[in-house]
C-alpha cells in the first residue's frame, strides 16, 4: 500500500538537481567565511527578501532563537500571538536560553494579532516593569491553518511597533507560500520587519536549513550567537547548495500544493461528520475535526493503519500539509481511504 504522508512538508526529499548541486558544491570553512556556496546562499536569500545580509542556520528553531538573542536582553519581554510556533513548538527556548518573558495576545483566526491590543500590551518605561523590546509575527501561520499576513497588515503593525521602540521579527518558515498565495514578491512581506527567517527544508524540499536575514549589523551579531549555540558549520556548502536550488527552482510550484490543499479540504467537507472549512484554505495547510467525538490522536492512529499519515495538533485538531511528494491523485486516494474508514466507524 502506498503511504500518503500528510504530516508535514518537512518530509519532502531533495530533488535530483539538489543532489547534483550538493555533489558539485564548491566548499570551504564557513567559520572563516570561506565557503563560497554558503556565501552565495546567504546573498541570494538577502537579495530575495530585500534585506542587507543573511545567515545560514541549522533550522527554523535555531533562526528564531538567534533572532531573539540578538534583539533582546535577558528580562526583556516579547509580544507574540498565543498560537505562535515560538511559543508552542520550540521547547521554551526563548525563556530557557534567552531569559525573555513571552507575553501572548490572542491570535485571530487569520493568523494576525490586533494592532490595538499590541499597543495596549507594550509596557511603559519603568523601573519596575520588564522592557518590551520585540514583537514576533508568523507568516504563514502554522497553527492558524497556513493563513497569510498581507503586506499592508505587516507594514502597519511594524510601523506601530517601531513607534514604540520595539524591533519586529517575522517567523517566516513558510513565507514563500505566503508570497505565492498573495502573488506578491516575497520582499513585500519581509521588507518592513527588522529580521525574518525562512525554512529551506519544508515545502522548498531542501534537506536541511533555514536562513535568517536582516541588516549587516544584525547578521554580524547573529553570526556570533549562532557560533555560541554550536551552529558554526564548516564545509556546509554541501547542504547550502540544495538551498540555492530551493530558492531558485522550488518557489513557483508551491501553487500546486495550495491547489491540492483546497482539493483535500473540499473532499473532506463531503465526508459525513468531518468538520472543515474549505473557504479558509489559503496555502498548504488544512485543519479539520474528525467525525463524532473522535479524538484527533485516535483518528491519526486509525488512518495510519490505512496508509495515510496526519499530525494531531490538538484534542480535536488534525493537521494535513500538502507538499511536492504528493499529487492530486494521492489526495484523491487519501480522501477515498478516509471515506472508507468513516463509513465503517
Ligand atoms: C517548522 C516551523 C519552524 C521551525 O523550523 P524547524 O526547521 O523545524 O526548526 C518555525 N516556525 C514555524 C511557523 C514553522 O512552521
Amino acid at each position: 500500500m502506498r503511504i500518503i504522508d500528510l504530516r508535514s512538508d518537512t518530509v519532502t526529499l531533495p530533488t535530483e538537481e539538489m543532489r547534483r548541486a550538493m555533489y558539485e558544491a564548491e566548499v570551504g570553512d564557513d567559520v572563516y567565511g570561506e565557503d563560497p556556496t554558503i556565501n552565495k546562499l546567504e546573498e541570494l536569500s538577502a537579495q530575495t527578501l530585500g534585506k542587507e545580509a543573511g545567515l545560514f542556520t541549522v533550522s527554523g528553531t535555531m533562526s528564531n532563537l538567534i533572532a531573539i538573542l540578538v534583539h533582546t536582553q535577558p528580562g526583556d519581554e516579547i509580544i507574540l500571538g498565543d498560537e505562535a510556533h515560538i511559543l508552542w513548538h520550540e521547547l521554551g527556548s526563548a525563556a530557557a536560553l534567552g531569559g525573555t518573558v513571552l507575553r501572548t495576545i490572542p491570535n485571530k483566526a487569520d493568523g494576525s494579532i490586533d494592532p490595538d491590543i499590541v499597543e495596549q500590551t507594550i509596557r511603559p518605561e519603568s523601573a519596575l516593569l520588564p522592557k518590551t523590546t520585540l514583537l514576533c509575527l508568523e507568516n504563514t501561520h502554522n497553527r492558524c491553518g497556513g493563513t497569510v499576513l498581507t503586506p499592508e497588515y505587516t507594514s502597519s503593525v511594524v510601523e506601530l511597533a517601531h513607534q514604540h521602540g520595539l524591533q519586529v521579527h517575522i517567523d517566516g518558515a513558510r513565507i514563500f507560500n505566503a508570497a505565492v498565495a498573495l502573488d506578491v514578491p516575497v520582499s513585500k512581506l519581509s521588507a518592513p520587519a527588522d529580521s525574518i527567517c525562512f525554512c529551506l527544508s519544508k515545502s522548498l524540499s531542501a534537506p536541511i536549513g533555514s536562513v535568517l536575514c536582516g541588516t549587516h549589523d544584525f547578521v554580524e551579531r547573529a553570526r556570533k550567537r549562532r557560533k555560541m549555540l554550536g551552529g558554526g558549520m564548516r564545509q556546509a556548502g554541501i547542504i547550502a547548495a540544495a538551498g540555492i536550488v530551493a530558492i531558485q527552482k522550488m518557489v513557483d510550484r508551491l501553487a500546486e500544493d495550495h491547489a491540492n490543499a483546497k482539493r483535500l479540504a473540499q473532499g473532506l467537507s463531503q465526508i459525513p461528520g468531518i468538520i472543515v472549512d474549505p473557504g479558509k484554505i489559503q496555502t498548504n495547510i488544512v485543519f479539520f475535526e474528525p467525525p463524532t467525538d473522535m479524538s484527533a490522536l485516535d483518528f491519526t492512529l486509525q488512518m495510519k493503519t490505512r496508509g495515510v499519515k496526519f499530525n494531531a495538533l490538538g484534542r480535536r485538531m488534525v493537521r494535513a500539509v500538502t507538499h511536492r511528494m504528493l499529487t492530486s491523485q494521492d489526495i484523491d486516494e487519501a480522501l477515498g481511504r478516509i471515506n472508507d474508514f468513516v463509513k465503517e466507524m
